[in-house]
């Protein structure tokens, strides 16, 4: 039997990258897939196709939004929140609303969801949140309020796994140092300097992503929880 046959998942920001690996990886594996997207439509009905899962528009910018989306789902046994955005410049020059727009989709959206998730959520489920090495490191300038919002998952996932422990319900964060997407292409301008910084020295895929994560979401990490999970070429070593 395949590792996620009569398992019920739910991708916020499924439709591109990283996410769109986790939600192939899931279905392939057997998961029953629903996944968010917010602008990419196309791209998200053909992964839906090709995929068999499901696809909604829900804007994780959007906080009664995202609630209402983990609600309508009922119990789900793994929940991984994926959607994120980056905004990096002078924090001088920066306008105030779009730093708030990316702490709404990276910090406000993954406490949301996990909350909501937990409340129908069956003992033994999984909780996942994309976070990134800058959680940890940020060892270039113009990263210090995408840094926050990563760092910020990690005090949420320590005080959640305390909150849900008791039900065996496991709550992580996979970190992933520069991942060749859409948002971070490995021909991308900054990649020489991301590179200087790793062990190894190269953008990671977001299948290598999609691994950890189904790691986690699967029976052999039971016991694995509040924890930070960094894959990222030694980008923090
Ligand atoms: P992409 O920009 O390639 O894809 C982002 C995905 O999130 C898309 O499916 C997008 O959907 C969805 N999304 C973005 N905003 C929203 C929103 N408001 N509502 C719903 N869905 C949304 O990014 P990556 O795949 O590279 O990044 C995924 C996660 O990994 C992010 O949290 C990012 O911070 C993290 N990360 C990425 C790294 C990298 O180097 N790529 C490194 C470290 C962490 P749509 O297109 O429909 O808007």
């Amino acid at each position: 039997m395949a590792q996620f046959s009569n398992k019920k998942a739910l991708v916020i920001g499924g439709s591109r990258g990283i996410g769109a690996a986790i939600v192939r990886r899931l279905a392939r594996d057997g998961g029953d897939v629903t996944f968010t997207y917010s602008g990419s439509k196309d791209a998200a009905d053909a992964l839906a196709t090709q995929t068999g899962s499901a696809a909604v528009q829900s804007d994780a910018a959007d906080r009664d939004a995202v609630i209402d989306v983990v609600k309508a789902q009922g119990p789900i046994d793994i929940l991984v929140v994926n959607a994120g955005i980056g905004v990096l410049g002078d924090p001088l020059e920066q306008e105030a609303d779009a730093i708030d727009r990316m702490i709404d989709i990276n910090v406000r959206a993954p406490y949301h969801a996990a909350v909501e998730a937990a409340r129908q959520m069956p003992d033994g489920g999984r909780i996942i949140v994309i976070g990134s090495v800058n959680g940890d490191r940020m060892p270039f300038a113009g990263g210090a309020a995408y840094a926050l919002t990563k760092s910020a998952l990690q005090g949420m996932a320590r005080g959640l796994a305390r909150d849900f422990g008791a039900r065996g319900i496991t709550v992580n964060i996979v970190q992933p140092g520069p991942v060749d997407t859409d948002l971070n292409p490995k021909d991308g301008p900054m990649s020489e300097l991301m590179h200087s910084f790793m062990a190894i020295k190269r953008h990671g895929t977001a299948d290598e992503v999609a691994g950890m994560v189904a790691y986690l979401a699967g029976p052999e990490a039971a016991i694995v929880t509040g924890a930070m999970h960094t894959i990222d070429g030694g980008f923090g070593a």
